[in-house]
């Protein structure tokens, strides 16, 4: 192995990067979760969390990756044999489908062409057309992270309304809280779906639900078996700060610091922030020549950009030769579109110049790899980042 300097640039969607203060944060010993700093940290979690989901209701912290968050969120609300509407937006939303089929759900999947959110017409046909009420939740990915296309949540909710149904509504953030706004009470979501390792910076290794008093009382007749992800225990011992197993502590120290950071410089700015890197990357794509996978413009996300290779040119080569010789990690293509797509990750810790090293490297590796692009899109990136300048009241982080 040789010695490879500089910084390693972890540009997949997710894990992203982890910013020092979170590192330092997670840099302690671990203590006694039964004994009083524990409570404080439980407490400073369990609360600081709320605004982040814009939930006033309680947000529960699994030890897990997202995955266990998806069976949670079934488990607790649903009964062997129920109804559940999906929408094909991509290879999440494709995973989420089989982990529910696996538990014994009967899945009724909207077809879709991994470049679009969900589609909130199909779903209010479907749900019109169900008059005995026997779909039980909608559940859709907010931000798709194989495709970069966002489910505008808000029209799945007016979908949901329009036709009076009383299913509950189950949405993944897995790869937008802390990047793209969201708005758990406001919009009407019964479950929310997240994890640790996208836009709340921290290292993989917790996950989310939050949920609606609607959903509390789903749970209370659900019938699917479920223990270590029961909501009922969790919610009792987190009333008092405790926890009725083992939490993963020193993430729960980088949790409170990425909760700071992110208040600190301010949800609105954060957001902004990233609709700002990610239309600088969708001009550099344009510029090079390239496509970017999400086919409307309304639906464009702000955490990643998945770039369409032409025909002939396999992206995970492309990958390859950037790695090897930039040490920059891109997000591979999943799914149905391996091969044909790389995805840049631009969420989380992530800054003008990260954004502009990462352009470049991916401009030179396209060179590297004979992709046939016009050189001009870190230049077009550039260009829109001084034009679209931070708003100079943007507080500056506290070191
Ligand atoms: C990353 C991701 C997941 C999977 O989460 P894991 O932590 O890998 O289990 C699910 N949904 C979306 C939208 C994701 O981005």
């Amino acid at each position: 192995m040789t010695h490879r300097a500089g910084r390693h640039f972890l540009q997949i969607p997710g894990p992203t990067n982890v910013p020092d203060r979170v590192l330092r944060a997670i840099d302690r010993p671990t203590i006694d979760h039964r004994g009083p700093d524990f409570n404080r940290l439980a407490r400073d979690v369990l609360d600081g969390l709320k605004p982040i989901f814009g939930a006033r209701g309680p947000v529960i912290i699994y030890p897990a990756s997202g995955t266990g968050a998806w069976e949670a969120a079934l488990v607790n609300t649903l009964s062997p044999g129920d109804r559940v509407l999906m929408c094909e937006t991509g290879q999440f939303a494709s995973l989420w489908r089989t982990l529910a089929t696996r538990l014994g759900l009967s899945v009724e999947f909207i077809a879709g062409d991994w470049r679009r959110g969900a589609d909130a017409e199909a779903i209010e046909a479907r749900l019109a057309a169900d008059k005995a009420h026997d779909i039980k939740a909608v559940c859709v990915v907010h931000n798709e992270t194989s495709t970069g296309a966002v489910t505008r949540v808000p029209l799945v909710r007016q979908a949901i309304d329009r036709v009076g149904h009383p299913a509950l509504l189950m949405v993944d953030t897995i790869s937008s809280l802390g990047s793209i706004a969201y708005k758990h009470d406001e919009w009407g979501v019964d479950v929310t779906v997240a994890g640790s390792q996208k836009g709340l910076m921290l290292p993989p290794g917790l996950s989310f639900n939050a949920i609606s008093n609607k959903a509390i009382a789903a749970s209370r007749s659900a019938a699917l078996p479920r223990s270590y992800w029961s909501w009922d225990e969790m919610l009792n011992a987190n009333k008092a700060g405790w926890f009725p197993y083992t939490p993963a502590t020193n993430l729960l120290y980088g949790l409170r610091e990425a909760i700071s950071m992110l208040m600190e410089e301010g949800l609105d700015n954060v957001f902004a922030r990233h609709d700002r890197h990610a239309e600088a990357t969708r001009r550099a794509v344009r510029a090079w020549g390239l496509e970017v996978l999400c086919a409307e413009p309304r639906e464009y996300s702000s955490s990643l950009t998945a770039v369409v290779l032409p025909e002939g040119h396999d992206a995970d080569r492309v990958r390859a030769l950037i790695l090897e010789h930039f040490d920059l990690s891109l997000g591979t293509g999943l799914g149905k579109v391996a091969g044909r797509v790389f995805r840049i990750g631009h969420l989380g810790d992530f800054n003008d110049l990260t954004l502009a090293g990462t352009l470049c490297g991916v401009e030179m590796g396209l060179g590297l790899a004979g992709v046939p692009v016009v050189k001009e899109g870190v230049r077009a990136a550039l260009d829109y980042l001084a034009e679209a300048r931070r708003p100079a009241s943007l507080p500056r982080a506290v070191a």
